[in-house]
């Protein structure tokens, strides 16, 4: 049997939100961003989970989330660093002896079993695997004065989501060398696989409703996404 880690990441101060309270922590629903994360991952087929936090924060993710809902599978709490790629770095540490991790935005609630379970079934053949989605949008490439500059075939374009699933070894081993040479401008995991090693990554189906909250208005989506779910919408 191989060894799944989910490494949920919730240690960003979420300044496009204008909170004072961390998005993760907001409450959608009646229950914080967080629980509803972690809660996908709990009922899924992975083995544990490591969650990434802001300094000072880890009592309250282990009494406030954890204890209170009764998650059993998070195996560690690790505290993250300045930009999301140090978040990560700190979760790959703690994960060591997975086969697997699945990277995954702890602002994106609306993650479920099916898309968890794609990720984890392509991750074995293809071992880089990222979650997303066709465009819907004509995408404009701008220059520096914000006027278009190129225009980019929409059927190539796709918005990439988490989870991004890889082989522990790969991932690690891509993340380290990163590091050496200090390269800032990384947004997503895939981009580290797709410039430090030469294994291609697959993109699979996640879902448009698989958002990540950003900004004030994402947290109304996805309170309709959670409450509709219910009601099977
Ligand atoms: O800032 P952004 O929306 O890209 O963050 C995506 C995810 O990465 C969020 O769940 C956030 O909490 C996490 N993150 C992190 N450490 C950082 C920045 C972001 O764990 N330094």
């Amino acid at each position: 049997m191989k060894k799944y880690t989910a490494i949920v990441l919730a240690a960003g101060a979420g300044k496009r939100m204008n909170t004072k309270v961390h998005k993760q922590y907001l409450e959608v629903a009646g229950k914080p961003v967080l629980y509803y994360t972690l809660k996908a991952f709990e009922e899924s087929a992975v083995s544990d989970i490591v969650l990434v936090t802001g300094a000072g924060e880890e009592d309250y993710c282990q009494k406030q989330i954890i204890k209170k809902y009764g998650f059993e599978k998070v195996k560690a709490i690790v505290t993250g660093g300045k930009e999301r790629y140090h978040s990560v770095y700190q979760g790959l540490l703690a994960a060591e002896g997975a086969d697997y991790v699945l990277i995954h935005d702890g602002a994106r609630p609306l993650v479920d079993s099916a898309i968890i379970q794609r990720s984890m079934d392509a991750v074995l053949k293809y071992q880089a695997c990222v979650v997303g989605m066709p465009v819907k949008d004509t995408i404009k490439i701008v220059n520096e004065e914000q006027f278009a500059k190129e225009t980019p075939d929409r059927n190539k374009l796709w918005q990439v989501q988490t989870p991004q699933t890889f082989s522990y070894i790969l991932v690690k081993e891509a993340y380290q060398k990163m590091l050496e040479q200090e390269d800032a401008a990384i947004t997503d995991d895939a981009m580290v696989v797709e410039r430090m090693t030469s294994v291609p990554v697959k993109l699979i189906e996640g879902s448009y409703r698989n958002i990540k909250i950003t900004t004030p208005e994402d947290l109304l989506v996805a309170e309709a996404y959670l409450l509709g779910r219910d009601k099977n919408i």
